[in-house]
C-alpha cells in the first residue's frame, strides 16, 4: 500500500484532475490511498468569502463556478458537491447576519474545499472505470484536539485509521479511497483543520498508521529544492533529505511541507517522496531517516519574514543563577513561542513571530533586565551539516559582507542541522540569493 497526496495546484482544474487520475491509475497495483487538497486557490477563496460575509456580503461565485465548470468539463454528475455548495451559502448567510466569525466557524467553512475535491475525483475515477470512494477525514478516523485552525491529531488515529482502511489494504474492499487532507473532527464531532498546508500531515499520518511502503506528496515543483524557486530561479531539487532536515526546513519557512508533517512518518520510518505532478519523470526528492551516502555540506536555504528580534540584557544578573529561567518563565506566562535564540551569561537575543503582542511581556521583563524590541526582521536558515559550520560560515559571511548585508544575530540549532542568521526583512530576498550563490 502507498499514500498519494496531491496539493491544490495538482488538482486546480479539469485538465489537472484528468492528469492526476491518470497518475493514480498508473499506481493502482500498489494500492494507493489518495489524499487531496482543495482545488487550486479554493481555501484562499473561502477565507475571502468569509471576510466578505462578516462585512455583510454573501458571495461564493469563484468557488461555485470553479467546481460546477470542472464537473461539467469532466462530464460527471456530482449532486454531493451541489449540496455542499448550498450548505456553504447557508453558512455564509449566517455569518453575514451575525457579523462574526469564530475560529471554529472558520474551520467548518474552509472544510468545504477538501470535501468538494474528493467528491469530484472519486466521481471522475469511477466514471473512468476505476472504482473509487470519497471519504471525509473523520469517516476514516481522523480525530484531533479542539485547537481550531491548527489542531493536533490525537494518538487515537494510530488505531482508528487502520480500523477504517484495513479492508482496503487486505483486499476485501476494492474501491480506491479518496480522502480529504487538512481537516479532522474533534471528540465532540466539531470540524477542525490542521493549519494551512495541513494535507501533507494528513497524508503522512495515514501512511504511518497504515504502515504504507511509501508516502508520495505530489506538488508543482521537482521535489524539495535548494531554496524557494520564487526567490532564486536557479534553485534545484535535492535528491535525498533526512526527516530531521525536512522538519527544520518546514519549520524555518519552506512552504513545500507542513511543519508538523514529518512527525508521524519519522516514528515509523516510512519514506516520503516529494514528486512533481507537472513533470512525472523527474525523480523528485526522497525523505528518509539517514543519508545513504555522505551527508552533503549544505542542503537548503529557507527564510521567515516579519519576525521581531528581542534583546534582553542584565548586568545585575552577572553570575547570578536563574537569569535564563526567570526570563523564559515570562515567555511561558505570556504564551509567546520563541524561534531562534543566542545567549551569553548576561544577555539573550531571541526572535518571536512579529505579529505577537509583546506589551505584557516587556513590562514583566523590565523588572529584571533591559529589553529592546526590533521589528521587521527575518530569519534566514541554512539547513546544513552544522558540525562542519566553520567552512560554511566563512563562505557565507564573506559573501554577505561583500554585498553589504548586515547580520544582526546568528544561532546554530542544537540539532546540528541548521544555522540561522537574522537580517532586515527588506534584505531577506537578497540574503537568500547571495547565500544560494555562495553555498551551491
Ligand atoms: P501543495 O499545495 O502541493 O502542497 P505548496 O504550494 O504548499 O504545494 O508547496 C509547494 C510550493 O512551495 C512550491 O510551488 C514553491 O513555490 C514553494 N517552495 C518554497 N520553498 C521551497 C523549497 N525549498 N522546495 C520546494 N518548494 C518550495
Ligand atoms: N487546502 C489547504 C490549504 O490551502 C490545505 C493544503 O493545501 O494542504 O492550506
Ligand atoms: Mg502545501
Amino acid at each position: 500500500m502507498i499514500v498519494m497526496k496531491f496539493g491544490g495546484s495538482s488538482v486546480a482544474n479539469a485538465e489537472r484532475i484528468r492528469h492526476v487520475a491518470g497518475i493514480i491509475q498508473a499506481y493502482k497495483d500498489k494500492l494507493p490511498v489518495v489524499v487531496l487538497s482543495a482545488m487550486g486557490d479554493t481555501t484562499d477563496h473561502l477565507l475571502d468569502a468569509a471576510d466578505m460575509a462578516v462585512k455583510g456580503t454573501v458571495d461564493i461565485k469563484k468557488v461555485e463556478e470553479l467546481h460546477l465548470a470542472t464537473a461539467k468539463e469532466l462530464d460527471i454528475e456530482v449532486p454531493a458537491i451541489k449540496e455542499l455548495l448550498e450548505e456553504l451559502k447557508f453558512l455564509l448567510t449566517g455569518i453575514s447576519m451575525l457579523h462574526e466569525l469564530t475560529k471554529r466557524t472558520r474551520d467548518y467553512l474552509v472544510s468545504f474545499g477538501e470535501r468538494m475535491s474528493v467528491r469530484m475525483m472519486a466521481a471522475y475515477l469511477s466514471k473512468q472505470g476505476t472504482p473509487a470512494q470519497f471519504y471525509d477525514a473523520w469517516d476514516i478516523g481522523m480525530v484531533s484536539d479542539s485547537n481550531y485552525m491548527s489542531a493536533e491529531l490525537l494518538d487515537d488515529v494510530w488505531t482508528t485509521i487502520p480500523q477504517h482502511l484495513n479492508g482496503y489494504k487486505n483486499g476485501s474492499d476494492k474501491k480506491i479511497p479518496i480522502v480529504t487532507g487538512f481537516i479532522a473532527k474533534d471528540k465532540n464531532g466539531i470540524i477542525t483543520t490542521l493549519g494551512r498546508g495541513g494535507s501533507d500531515l494528513s497524508a503522512t499520518m495515514i501512511g504511518a498508521a497504515m504502515q504504507a511502503d511509501e508516502i508520495q506528496t505530489w506538488k508543482d515543483v521537482d521535489g524539495i529544492l535548494t531554496t524557494d524557486p520564487r526567490v532564486v530561479s536557479e534553485a534545484h531539487p535535492v535528491p535525498e533529505v533526512t526527516y530531521e532536515e525536512a522538519q527544520e526546513l518546514a519549520m524555518f519557512g519552506a512552504q513545500v511541507l507542513h511543519p508538523r508533517s514529518m512527525i508521524p512518518c519519522r516514528k515509523t520510518g516510512t519514506p516520503v517522496r516529494v514528486k512533481n505532478s507537472y513533470n512525472i519523470d523527474s525523480p523528485g526528492s526522497i525523505i528518509v531517516e539517514k543519508h545513504s551516502g555522505e551527508r552533503p555540506l549544505v542542503t537548503a536555504i529557507t527564510s521567515v519574514k516579519n519576525v521581531a528580534l528581542i534583546d534582553i540584557q542584565s548586568s545585575r544578573m552577572l553570575g547570578a543563577a536563574g537569569f535564563l529561567a526567570h526570563v523564559f518563565n515570562q515567555f511561558l506566562k505570556w504564551n509567546i513561542s520563541v524561534d531562534v535564540i543566542a545567549t551569553s551569561e548576561v544577555s539573550i537575543s531571541l526572535t518571536v513571530n512579529g505579529k505577537v503582542d509583546l506589551t505584557g511581556l516587556i513590562e514583566d521583563v523590565k523588572n529584571v533586565a533591559d529589553i529592546t524590541v526590533k521589528t521587521n526582521k527575518a530569519i534566514v536558515t541554512i539547513i546544513c551539516d552544522a558540525s562542519r559550520s566553520s567552512g560554511i560560515l566563512a563562505k557565507a559571511f564573506a559573501a554577505l559582507e561583500k554585498e553589504g548585508i548586515n547580520v544582526q544575530m546568528i544561532s546554530q540549532g542544537a540539532s546540528k542541522v541548521n544555522i540561522s542568521v537574522i537580517v532586515d526583512t527588506a534584505q531577506v530576498e537578497k540574503t537568500v540569493q547571495v547565500l544560494h550563490k555562495a553555498l551551491f
